[in-house]
């Protein structure tokens, strides 16, 4: 079963400057996907097509079987519960604890306040961050920060995973940490993983599709 279907694919920033272009591919549930490509290929670009942040401007895009194309707002926010989006620079609210940050968008999605508590606290173990719940992100090195972001894009259980460059700027230690975990949803619980970036770990376990971009077309390599 797919979980994301593109059909000559096209996106744009500017009219007539494709980024992505001709572009046809899928990826099935439960797989670990990379996407690479040169700077400035359109990787972040394509990824963000995928959470709805940029809409195709001709061909298909589906996930999970919703097309992308023309969703509404209150459709894309649907749709973004079953998403779990981790960024090269963490994104997370700096004004806010760390435990806020991974159990307020759990409050939000309108689970009780000990239903939120309880998966927060086994979120943060699984992180290995018990003990930091009451810091503040500046307070974090890099790699504890990537772990935060980490919890709370796990905090919903969601089906796909999107991240960008997870571990660019992450020192050697924390990115074992941080591929650790998207294995592990990956292989134990089936998570969709789709991460860009510039190399492939040489480390990681599970086995992996690659899709490449090269003057705006998507290739599935391997
Ligand atoms: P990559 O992730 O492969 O490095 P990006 O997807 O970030 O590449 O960028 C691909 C191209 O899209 C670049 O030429 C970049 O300048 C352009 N681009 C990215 N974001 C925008 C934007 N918001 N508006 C216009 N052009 C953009
Ligand atoms: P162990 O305790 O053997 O180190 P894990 O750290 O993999 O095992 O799992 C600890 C807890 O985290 C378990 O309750 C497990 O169900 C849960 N868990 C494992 N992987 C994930 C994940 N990717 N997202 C959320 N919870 C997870």
């Amino acid at each position: 079963k797919n979980v994301i279907v593109a059909k000559d694919l096209y996106l744009e920033y500017k009219k007539d400057t494709p980024i992505i272009k001709d572009s046809t591919f899928s990826i099935k549930s439960g797989s670990f996907v990379f996407i690479t490509g040169p700077s400035g290929s359109g990787k972040s670009t394509l990824l963000k097509s995928f959470y709805g942040e940029l809409k195709p401007k001709q061909g298909i895009l589906q996930i999970g079987g919703v097309s992308l194309n023309d969703i509404s707002t209150s459709k894309l926010a649907f749709l973004r519960k079953y998403l779990g989006i981790i960024f090269q620079d963490y994104k997370l609210i700096e004004e806010w604890t760390v435990k806020k940050n991974v159990m307020l968008p759990l409050l939000i999605a309108g689970y009780s306040k000990n239903v939120c508590e309880a998966q927060t606290a086994r979120l943060l173990r699984h992180v290995h961050l018990t003990g930091k719940e009451n810091y503040y992100p500046p307070e974090l090195s890099g790699g504890e920060q990537q772990r935060v972001a980490m919890a709370r894009a796990l905090a919903h259980n969601p089906v796909i995973i999107l991240a960008d460059e997870p571990t660019g700027n992450l020192d050697e230690y924390s990115s074992r940490v941080i591929w650790g975990l998207l294995e592990s949803a990956n292989e134990q619980l089936g998570t969709t993983v789709v991460v860009v970036t510039h190399s492939i770990p040489t480390s990681l376990k599970v086995p992996f599709k690659h899709f490449y971009i090269e003057d705006g077309k998507v290739y599935e390599i391997s």
